[in-house]
């Protein structure tokens, strides 16, 4: 069986004691049935991956004490997704995937069109966490504060690529190479699509460009995936 794998809010070196909260230590002790003398996998985004022996175990609270380090952190390539919030579940979604595909940081963005303006950043950063925990990796994503699209494309660092995923730019084939290049940021628009005039601000960045995602109309979850995967196969660290 594999080791259970648990993010830590905490610092990770040889001999560091650990405290687990009552959630870390009901699903450790309660769920995976772990007891003292257990050796777990802990990573908190930012020390790599470490092995860490269960040295307390009580109901609603425990200690861990890491060993040794089992993995360097492995960072993705910097990728950001900016989407615009769809329904809870579709944006759960959204965030659990970018974290798998590697995305560095995840910005919801409110547009002209966007479906929901309530984003519950603390539960998204959950979902992240979870994602992170059961794919492996040794990194979180930051998700962002939702921030309104023109405010964020005003203070855009021009360095950084913008792949703009388009469905007005299904069967243009040009596009996909300039827009793929690092850093970069990923933009998926909501249900309704991007407005006339966020296409007209976009088109006027230098470091944007529109893309197509192929000849079919894909529900914003789906085109956040694609998108990150033909990035990714590009540019990432595959
Ligand atoms: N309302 C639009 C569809 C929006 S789909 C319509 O019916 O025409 C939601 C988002 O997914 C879009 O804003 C876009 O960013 C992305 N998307 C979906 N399909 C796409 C495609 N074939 N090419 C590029 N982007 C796409």
């Amino acid at each position: 069986m594999s080791k259970v794998r648990l993010y830590v809010d905490h610092p990770l070196g040889a001999g560091q004691t650990i405290p687990l909260d009552r959630d870390q230590a009901h699903y450790l002790f309660g769920v995976m049935r772990l007891g003292a003398g257990a050796v777990l996998s802990v990573f908190n985004g930012h020390d790599g991956e470490w092995d860490a022996e269960v040295t307390e175990a009580a109901k609603r609270r425990g200690t861990l004490t890491s060993l040794v380090q089992t993995r360097p952190l492995q960072a993705p390539p910097d990728l950001w997704l900016l989407f615009a919030p769809v329904k809870k579940a579709r944006t759960d979604f959204i965030v659990e995937k970018a974290t798998e595909m590697g995305a560095r940081r995840i910005c919801p963005v409110l547009t002209d069109h966007t479906n929901s303006e309530r984003v519950r950043v603390d539960r998204l950063q959950a979902h992240a966490v979870e994602a992170a925990e059961q794919s492996g990796g040794t990194y979180v994503p930051e998700v962002a504060d939702p921030v309104k699209l023109d405010r964020l494309l005003a203070d855009w660092d021009g360095a950084r690529a913008l792949m703009v995923c388009d469905e007005a730019r299904i069967g243009a084939v040009d596009g996909l190479p300039a827009a793929l290049r690092a850093p970069a940021a990923v933009l998926i628009g909501p249900e309704g699509g991007l407005s006339p005039g966020e296409r007209a601000r976009l088109q006027a960045m230098d470091c944007a460009t529109a893309v197509s995602l192929g000849p079919r109309i894909l529900r914003a979850d789906t085109a956040a995936v694609a998108a990150l995967t033909l990035w990714q196969n590009a540019h990432g660290d595959w």
